[in-house]
């Protein structure tokens, strides 16, 4: 993870955040992903909107639910996660689970919701990681990066405009999740670690005997914290925008 040439920072990185939107693909992935950073920003003030692509609609083992069911499911359980976390608004974009693709519909209901939000930050998915194998991720990444520069625009989809509170994209700083190029920004989240498990164990169809299902993800943010010798980090890939 990273190399002793590449600059770290911390939660300092986020200093000047005060709108946050943050692109995912399925309704756990920003809990698991970023859920302490994100817990912290919100205790910081931060106004905080989640943005899942997809319903998260194929996301069981289970036979025989329906995908409308599960859909709903996990509609509700991201609800109940935002409210742990301290996020303001949950979107979802109605899209089908393992199907999403980059389009220009896509892009264009990403670019809505930062003329609404008026986000000045942006985390989503690294599209540019190789090795991320889940093409629903890169989607989610490649359509919110896609989505920058056109939501700048007047003339790009004039009618969202038209919104009541939307104006042009405000966005000016953008980090990058769930990414092993190079990380510069470690954020410490011990300190809140309790609230993100529970923030993901919210997600009760996704992790249906409660705690043990996380070892992963204790692992993997043990392993950031071990670059920055604490407990448990998180960590992004600052993409320089302007
Ligand atoms: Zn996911």
């Amino acid at each position: 993870m990273g190399t002793p040439e590449t600059k770290r920072v911390g939660l300092e990185a986020f200093a000047e955040v005060q709108r946050l939107i943050v692109v995912a693909a399925h309704p756990d992935d920003l809990e698991c992903i970023c859920g302490g950073t994100v817990a912290m920003l919100a205790e910081r003030g931060v106004e905080i909107f989640s943005v899942n692509c997809t319903l998260g609609d194929i996301g069981t083992r289970e036979a025989g639910i329906l995908r409308p069911a599960l859909a709903a499911t996990r509609l509700a359980e991201a609800e109940e996660a935002a409210r742990l976390l301290g996020i303001r608004r949950v979107y979802n974009l109605g899209h089908h689970d393992g199907e999403l693709v980059a389009s220009l519909e896509l892009r264009a209901q990403i670019a809505r919701l930062y003329r609404l939000t008026q986000a000045d930050t942006l985390l989503t998915f690294d599209p540019y990681w190789p090795g991320q194998i889940h093409p629903d991720h890169r989607a989610a990444g490649q359509a919110a990066l896609d989505a920058y520069m056109p939501s700048k625009m007047p003339l790009y989809r004039p009618e969202q405009l038209a919104e009541n509170g939307a104006d042009l994209c405000r966005l000016t700083r953008v980090f990058l999740f769930s990414t092993q190029r190079e990380p510069d920004v470690f954020v410490d989240v011990s300190a809140v670690y309790e609230r993100k498990v529970a923030a993901c164990l919210a997600h009760r169809s996704q992790f249906p005997e409660g705690e043990k299902n996380l070892d992963w993800m204790k692992e993997m943010d043990a392993r950031a914290g071990e670059e920055i010798q604490v407990p448990y980090a998180e960590v992004f890939k600052t993409m320089p925008v302007w």
